[in-house]
């Protein structure tokens, strides 16, 4: 079986899959389908450290930034679009879309956001309604310091819309301390239930920004003032995917119940950056690592694809390469949630070594020997 080591989708427990295939109820008409979506809200709210609000969409991740920004904008409103990567770049076309000025607050793709320039910029430009800032933007790996950036936005008045698609769960995220508005997740990554649904936590500022707009959301399907007071109106305001939550309970429970999660990701994290540089391989970020994947630059006369291809073909491993400014510059190694296990990481690098020898480049030592080694160390450590 093809053994799915990408930066999400990410490899699905059976046990979501068997919760799945339960028997359904009308989620409209049976009113303990209400209890239960709300119940499952509370346990994402409960494993990111929020009292807010948190409504589950029919969508997949995409659908969680849309509705964010949808739910936001009004014409004409200025938004900070904090942009270290792919996806922070690409909340500007939602904001566009629904009539927003995007303002972007460009910064290098390899490092982390700069908390002291960011705060520099800030003290003079700080008239934006929200700002949207990733957490983890997974083309390039780099993880942002959320925890900083939105209080210091809190402080200017200005609402936070974080995009933490491949970082929750994976990566600590204290929404409440942190003092966040919107976070958007998603089912497929660190979660690892199949892909198809988003959610979004949301504070009471932020609903009050949605309730005192002069214009109505030019949404339906992303309009999250949609779902307020679902539970005791009994009502959605479409049809709830109930096969896709109940699976995606069974996830959050998979991760409620594994004590070592967050651990887990930073010691394999950590781990896999230090067997790469040892193997004389580049990452491609300088600062900001996200231990939920690895970015690794693609050497000089070796191909993306022909890695990705014998990867897949020669040793039934799947990784990713990447997109945009990236494409066919880097490849991926997710390792986030079921993704992140000593067994499927040793074998995985191990697989990449042997890629390389394939592809006539030898690397400086086996990427899975250092990888344990690096292991051991940290339990040793601990
Ligand atoms: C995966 C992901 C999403 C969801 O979008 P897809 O393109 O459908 O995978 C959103 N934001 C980030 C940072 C993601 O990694």
């Amino acid at each position: 079986m093809l053994k799915i080591m990408t930066p999400g989708p990410t490899q699905v427990r059976e046990n979501v899959r068997l919760a799945r295939s339960l028997e359904t109820t009308n989620p409209d008409l049976d009113l303990e389908f209400y209890d239960y979506y709300k119940d499952t809200c509370l346990l994402i709210g409960e494993l990111l450290h929020t009292k807010n609000e948190v409504y589950i969409l029919d969508g997949e991740g995409i659908l969680g930034l849309e509705a964010a920004c949808a739910s936001f904008t009004e014409p004409g409103d200025k938004v900070l679009v904090i942009d270290n990567g792919v996806y922070g770049k690409g909340f500007a076309d939602f904001v566009t879309l629904y009539g927003g000025e995007p303002v972007l607050y460009s910064a290098e793709y390899t490092e982390d956001i700069n908390i002291s320039d960011l705060e520099q910029f800030l003290e003079k430009h700080h008239d934006f309604k929200y700002a949207t800032i990733v957490h983890c933007d997974t083309p390039s790996g780099v993880l942002n310091d959320v925890g900083k950036i939105c209080p210091l936005l809190h402080k200017y008045g200005i609402l936070s819309v974080v995009d933490s698609v491949s970082g929750m769960f994976g990566e600590p995220l204290f929404i409440d301390d942190s003092k966040i508005d919107i976070v958007c997740g998603g089912s497929q990554k660190a979660l690892s239930a199949p892909p198809g649904l988003s959610f979004v936590t949301v504070s009471e500022a932020a609903m009050q920004a949605m309730e005192n707009r002069k214009t109505p959301i030019a949404s339906f399907y992303a309009n999250i003032l949609n779902f307020k007071n679902y539970y005791e109106n009994k009502w959605f305001p479409y049809t709830m995917p109930i096969s896709d939550i109940y699976g995606l309970r069974a996830a959050l429970m998979n991760i409620k119940e594994d004590k070592t999660f967050s651990d887990r990701h930073k010691s394999i994290g950590t781990a896999t950056r230090k067997a790469v540089l040892d193997a004389g391989l580049e990452l491609y970020l300088k600062t900001g690592y996200s231990n939920t994947v690895t970015v690794i630059k693609v050497p000089e006369g070796i191909n993306a694809k022909d890695i990705l291809e014998t990867m897949k073909n020669n040793y039934n491993i799947m990784i990713a390469g990447s997109f945009d400014v990236m494409l066919g510059k880097v490849i991926r190694i997710g390792h986030m949630g079921e993704n992140a296990n000593i067994e499927d990481m040793a074998e995985t690098l191990h697989a990449l070594t042997k890629t390389f020898i394939d592809l006539g480049r030898e690397l400086k030592v086996n990427l899975k020997d250092r990888f344990l080694k690096y292991l051991a160390e940290t339990v040793n450590e601990a």
